[in-house]
């Protein structure tokens, strides 16, 4: 375990709209830039990360097919937006001094290693940073669910999921103001009061397998090294 953390190995999930910033579309490149600078602080520091990403800002396969596109076609596009951002955080990682690799749950040989689970764990045992593309390569899921999927092949200590909000409240905090925030909260209730968290395949994938998942504001500077080093930030899913 690095000194003064709490994980050792973690699996970053960094939605599409992470990665947009305050723009409408699209990848902002300030973000990853200062992304990339947070993941090279506390890989330097020996911790092992991999990241699953999104690709809702470009495109989503539930949208497409609300526009009459064949839902596994739409989906088949989204995941190959998540692949684009992939491109473009290996791009701002590499030009932190990151090493990283690019693996894809569809095989794309020219821009990206396939995903091979022992060789994923062992990049990140040489200090490189993962970086999942492609969801899980079939349409009908969603990149929650793939994170959730690869935190537990990879081993990871805990999965940590990145938003814009510092946590998981009893409400939408945006609608009601009496919305109160956990601090911890169970796997179950999260499921029966169908708290807005993840889908509901990402967390059962959660439950069954005890990974822990750490919902947090990323929007936050060093808020990536504090919840690696087990401060209080967001609300643990236990
Ligand atoms: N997707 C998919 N299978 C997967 C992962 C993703 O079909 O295993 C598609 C799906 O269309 C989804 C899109 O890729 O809408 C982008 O992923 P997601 O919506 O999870 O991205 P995020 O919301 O995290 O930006």
């Amino acid at each position: 375990m690095p000194e003064g953390y709490k994980y050792n190995r973690v699996l970053l999930k960094l939605s599409g709209e992470a990665l947009m910033g305050q723009n409408g579309y699209g990848i902002d490149p300030s973000v990853i830039d200062a992304l990339a600078e947070e993941i090279k602080e506390v890989v330097n520091d020996g911790v092992q990360i991999a990241i699953t990403v999104g690709g809702g800002n470009i495109f989503r396969g539930v949208a497409g097919s609300a526009n009459g596109m064949d839902r596994a076609q739409a989906d088949y596009i989204g995941m190959l937006a998540t692949v684009m951002n992939a491109l473009a955080l290996q791009d701002g990682l590499q030009r932190h001094g990151v090493e990283s690799r690019v693996q894809s749950a569809i095989e794309m040989h020219q821009v990206a290693e396939t995903y091979i689970r022992l060789r994923a764990i062992r990049h990140m045992e040489k200090g490189r940073v993962v970086i999942f593309a492609a969801g899980t390569g079939n349409p009908y899921f969603t990149t929650d669910t793939t994170a959730a999927l690869r935190a537990c092949e990879i081993g990871a200590d805990c999965m940590m999921k990145a938003t814009k909000v510092d946590g998981i409240y009893t409400a939408d905090p945006v609608k009601d103001p009496n919305a109160v925030k956990y601090d911890k909260v169970s796997y179950l209730e999260v499921l029966t009061k169908e708290l807005n968290v993840m889908d509901a395949a990402a967390i059962s994938l959660c439950k069954d397998n005890k990974m822990p998942l750490l919902v947090f504001d990323l929007t936050v500077h060093g808020n990536i090294r504090r919840a690696l080093k087990g401060e209080n930030v967001g609300t643990l899913v236990y």
